[in-house]
């Protein structure tokens, strides 16, 4: 029960526009619960099979762990993983718990416990240190075990039957994923920012979404009717009638508008006076290679594989070589820019098993957490340079700081060539290197970087982040999260004259680049290649197709004079956002249009409005 039944608005931080109605689910992500849950016996064969996905993730993602400590600390350390190992695939553990789901009707969680609240009585009446050792194993793999099965809230979506709104306090990117089930229709969070990473994959699902609400998790009951306004970051919680009424006519409008893009979706990306501009994809999944292809797009700006390690597991070689050999196929003969492994941050930090940071985007991520793990990097390497042979695969570096981070890719390339010519792999000779400029030095240090790569990609989710000072994924700071910043745009058209003067091709695969309010300004700073999700395309198109080139040159010129984020964000509303929100889905109110993809949507303040 929800604890007020009336209506409710809650306002937060718009994440990816668009409107959408449905029922709530609300998944509340708790601390590995027991309980004395059982279940009817016609979902018995779903039960076993939910305990055995568990005890298939705990197992995993111990392998991962041994893998990571006998890779620094040696095998024998490592070893002390094997009994936990064997602890999942003893078949007394595994029979006696599928026994109580069978028999007893046990709920997994319960019946996993019993079998091992058994297993933990005989250790701890062994009087031997090292068997009594053995009880902390008993304790840790139980909760790994729990946990993965708590973590299992989500597929219940699979069996959803209404149009859906998921509901949460927070998502990993890990649960996130499982948000591209057709029914669900929108997400709400009470925490996050519009480019932490959860955002970007609801955007790339193209899910209207709310973040930042505070307690939308805690005021809503399951099956409640829910409008989330991702427009105007706004959440009506058991919206009247009237309301429903006029959400209905704007979500039918917004359908209009769809279905008049996606008619115009073949033609060409050029301005109003005949200059070309490359829009490309960002890919955080292999499917969505079907929709860039379909919306148009000159390739994939940008590849983001740390979206394979979802499963807390590390991909092995012939696994990655296999996804990325079929991405690469499925554009040829377009280009692929494939990122290394981004680790770290918000994004599957479990997965590297290190003290927890304090500050973990300041921490062991991106580029540090590749060189640092020669073996999982070497392993990528081989996989991308093998799959190159089959189509135009680049390779995109990380979170670079610092020069000597690309000489030691390099170094580290020419010997895995080396090893797969040695082992008679075929693998490519000359795969183009770029690196991510997402971070100022590597901005101010442009000239340099372009010398030794083959190409730039300007991450300016990263790069407003570091370069204000304010974290993407916090709500309390998210109205100070701006892209449109001077400081940004003077640092967006370094590198964009670096890079002309270098030879060196510039492209931006930021959120903003998916953000037509910011087409112009980004084609005037100089910059030409665009990459975003997929479904942002066709409006970026429109925006391009609205452009004169020399309009766009005055009106960066403009901007880069103003000296505050609020200021280039007004004039930008008051120019092109005229245009942009006339044709969007709907009139955006002014809190709208300042828009999730280039930034923030006001924050009015969480506190609920009731009626
Ligand atoms: C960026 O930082 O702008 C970027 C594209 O990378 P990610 O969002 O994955 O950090
Ligand atoms: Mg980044």
């Amino acid at each position: 029960m929800s604890p007020t039944r009336g209506y409710l608005r809650l306002d937060g931080i718009s994440a990816c526009p668009g409107v959408a109605m449905g029922r709530a689910l609300v998944y509340h992500k708790e601390t590995p619960q027991v309980g004395r849950r059982r279940v009817a016996p016609e979902q018995v064969d779903a039960e076993v099979e939910r305990f055995l996905k568990g005890l298939h993730l705990a197992a995993e993602g111990i392998r991962r762990t041994r893998r990571l400590v006998a890779a620094d600390q040696g095998e024998e350390l490592a070893q002390i993983f094997d009994v936990q190992l064997a602890m999942l695939d003893d078949v007394a553990v595994r029979d006696a718990t599928l026994r109580l789901i069978r028999e007893e009707l046990y709920a997994a969680e319960r019946a996993f416990a019993q079998t091992l609240a058994k297993l933990k009585e005989g250790f701890s009446l062994i009087e031997n240190d090292y068997m009594r050792q053995r009880l902390s194993d008993v304790v840790d793999v139980e909760h790994q075990v729990l946990s993965r099965l708590a973590g299992g809230d989500l597929p219940r979506l699979e069996s959803l039957r209404l149009q859906t709104i998921v509901v949460a306090r927070d998502l990993l990117p890990s649960e996130s994923v499982h948000l591209g089930h057709p029914r669900v229709k929108g997400l709400i969070l009470d925490v996050g920012g519009p480019t932490s990473h959860t955002a970007i994959i609801a955007r790339s699902l193209d899910l209207p979404t709310v973040l930042g609400t505070e307690s939308c998790s805690r005021e809503v009951a399951n099956g409640d009717l829910l409008i989330v306004d991702g427009n105007e970051g706004q959440v009506h919680i058991r919206p009247g009638v009237a309301l429903v009424r006029r959400y209905r006519q704007q979500i039918l409008r917004q359908r209009r508008r769809e279905r008049d893009l996606s008619s115009r979706r073949s033609l060409p990306a050029v301005t109003l006076d005949g200059r070309e501009v490359e829009l490309l994809a960002n890919i955080d999944m292999l499917p969505e290679a079907n929709l860039a292809l379909a919306n148009g797009c000159r390739g994939v700006g940008m590849y983001r594989t740390e979206f394979l390690y979802l499963d807390y597991s590390l991909p092995e070689e012939e696994e990655q070589l296999a996804v990325y050999g079929a991405l690469v196929r499925a554009m040829a003969p377009l280009p692929v820019v494939i990122r290394t492994m981004d680790l770290g941050g918000d994004k599957l930090g479990h997965l590297l098993d290190t003290t927890p940071e304090s500050n973990p985007f300041l921490g062991w991520r991106g580029i540090r957490v590749c060189l640092d793990t020669p073996h999982l990097f070497k392993t990528q390497l081989r996989a991308l340079l093998r799959a190159a042979v089959d189509g135009n695969l680049r390779i995109l570096l990380p979170m670079i700081c610092d020069l000597d981070e690309v000489r030691q890719v390099r170094a580290l390339l020419a010997e895995t060539r080396a090893e797969l010519r040695a082992e008679r792999l075929p693998c490519s000779d000359d795969c183009q290197l770029g690196v991510m400029v997402e971070v100022p030095s590597a901005a101010l240090m442009t000239e340099e970087l372009a010398a030794e790569v083959d190409f730039l990609s300007l991450g300016t989710n990263d790069l407003t982040q570091y370069t204000l000072a304010v974290d993407r994924g916090t709500a309390s700071v998210a109205k100070r999260y701006e892209p449109l910043h001077p400081a940004v745009l003077r640092l967006i058209r370094m590198v964009a004259d670096g890079g002309r003067r270098a030879g060196k091709p510039v492209s931006i695969c930021g959120e903003m680049a998916g953000d037509p309010l910011a087409t112009a300004l980004l084609l005037g700073l100089g910059v030409t290649s665009l990459s975003m999700s997929p479904g942002r395309v066709p409006e970026v198109k429109e925006a391009v197709r609205a452009t004169d080139w020399s309009a766009a040159r005055q009106l960066a010129e403009h901007c880069l004079s103003l000296s505050t984020g609020a200021a280039v964000r007004a004039y930008l509303e008051s120019t092109v956002g005229h245009r942009v929100t006339q044709r969007g889905p709907a009139r955006r109110s002014s809190a709208a249009a300042r828009s999730p993809r280039t930034g923030v949507a006001a924050r009015t303040g969480s506190r609920p409005t009731r009626s």
